[in-house]
C-alpha cells in the first residue's frame, strides 16, 4: 500500500512498468503484471508516452493493477503538450477507473512540437499541473526528482528550489531518477532536507543487465555511471548470463545499502522484466 510509504511504516517496495509498443506485447503485459503482483509490491506505477498513440494504454494498465490485482496504482501523466481540457479528460478517465494516484510530470518536448507550441504551452512545469490537479481533482500526487539534477536545470540549487515549489504545490511524495551511486542519493537527500523538503522520497533503481541499456535508458536518464559499473560492463558485457548476474548483484547491493540507511522506499525500474525483478526481490 502507498500508505506504507506516506506514513513511513516500512521501506516501501514499488515497481515501474511501461505500456509496450506493439499490440501483441500489450496483450502479454497483463501476464507480466500478474507476476509482478505475486512479488507483493506496495504499489506499481505505469509510465505515460507523451502524445503517442499508446498514451491511452496507461489508463488500461493502471486500471488492471488497481481493480484486478488490487494493488495501488500510480498513473504517470505528462503535461507538456496538454491543454487544461486534455488534462481534465485524462483525470476523469482515471477517476472513473478508481485510480487515486498520479505522477505529475512535465515530460520532454515531443519532436513534433513546434517552437511556437512549446513556448505557448499551457502548463510550463510539472508544478503547474500539480496546482491544477490539487484545485480541480481529488487525486493524490507524486513528483519526479533528480539526485544528479535535471539536465535542463541551471544549477543543483535552482533544481532544488523548483522541487520545493512542486512539493509546496501538493506533491505528497517523490520518486527519483535512476542512479547508480548511493552516495549521490544520500547527498541529494541531505540537501533536499536542508531545503525543507520533508515528504517521502523513493529511490529509483534500475538493474543494468545488458551493455545495451547503457546506450539507451541510462543515457536518456542523464545518470552518471560509476567506474565499478562501467568495469563490470567491460568485464561481463559480452557474456549475456554473466552480465545479467552481475547487474542483478549490483542492484541488490545498492538496495541493501539504501535499506540500511533507512530509505523511505525502493522503486524498481523493471523494464517490464518480471524474472529479473523477482530475482532482485528474493535477495533483498
Ligand atoms: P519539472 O519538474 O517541470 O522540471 C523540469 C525542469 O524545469 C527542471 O530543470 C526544473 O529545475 C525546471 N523548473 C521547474 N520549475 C521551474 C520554474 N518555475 N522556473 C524555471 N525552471 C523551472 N517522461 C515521460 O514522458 N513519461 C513518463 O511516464 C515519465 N516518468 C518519469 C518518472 C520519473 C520517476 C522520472 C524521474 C522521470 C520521468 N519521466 C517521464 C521523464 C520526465 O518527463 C523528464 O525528466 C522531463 O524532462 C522533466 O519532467 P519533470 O516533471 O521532472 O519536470
Amino acid at each position: 500500500m502507498i500508505e506504507n510509504l506516506l506514513n513511513r511504516t516500512k521501506t516501501s517496495l514499488s515497481f515501474e512498468v511501461s505500456p509496450p509498443k506493439t499490440e501483441e506485447e500489450f496483450q502479454a503485459v497483463f501476464g507480466k503484471l500478474e507476476s509482478f503482483a505475486a512479488l507483493k509490491p506496495d504499489f506499481i506505477s505505469c509510465t505515460y508516452g507523451a502524445g503517442g498513440s499508446r498514451a491511452g494504454k496507461t489508463v488500461e494498465i493502471v486500471s488492471y493493477i488497481q481493480n484486478q490485482l488490487h494493488i495501488d496504482a500510480i498513473a504517470h501523466m505528462t503535461c507538456v503538450g496538454f491543454k487544461q481540457a486534455d488534462l481534465q479528460t485524462n483525470c476523469e478517465a482515471l477517476q472513473k477507473e478508481g485510480i487515486r494516484y498520479v505522477m505529475a510530470l512535465r515530460g520532454d518536448r515531443p519532436q513534433a512540437m513546434t517552437d511556437e507550441q512549446f513556448n505557448n504551452r499551457e502548463f510550463f512545469y510539472a508544478t503547474d499541473m500539480v496546482r491544477y490537479l490539487k484545485a480541480n481533482t481529488s487525486l493524490q500526487i507524486a513528483g519526479a526528482c533528480y539526485p544528479e539534477k535535471h539536465y535542463e536545470a541551471e544549477s543543483f540549487e535552482s533544481d532544488l528550489t523548483h522541487l520545493k515549489e512542486k512539493v509546496d504545490a501538493g506533491a505528497s511524495f517523490l520518486i527519483t531518477q535512476l542512479f547508480f551511486s548511493n552516495d549521490v542519493f544520500y547527498r541529494f537527500k541531505e540537501r533536499a532536507a536542508a531545503a525543507g523538503i520533508t515528504v517521502p522520497i523513493c529511490a529509483g533503481i534500475m538493474p543494468v543487465i545488458s551493455a545495451k541499456q547503457i546506450g539507451t535508458s541510462v543515457t536518456l536518464s542523464g545518470s552518471s555511471v560509476p567506474k565499478e559499473l562501467s568495469d563490470l560492463i567491460a568485464n561481463y558485457g559480452e557474456n549475456k548470463e554473466d552480465m545479467r548476474k552481475a547487474g542483478i548483484d549490483y542492484a541488490v547491493r545498492q538496495i541493501r545499502d539504501l535499506k540500511e540507511h533507512g530509505v523511505d522506499g525502493i522503486h524498481l525500474y523493471t523494464m517490464n522484466w518480471p524474472k529479473t525483478t523477482a530475482e532482485i526481490v528474493s535477495q533483498i
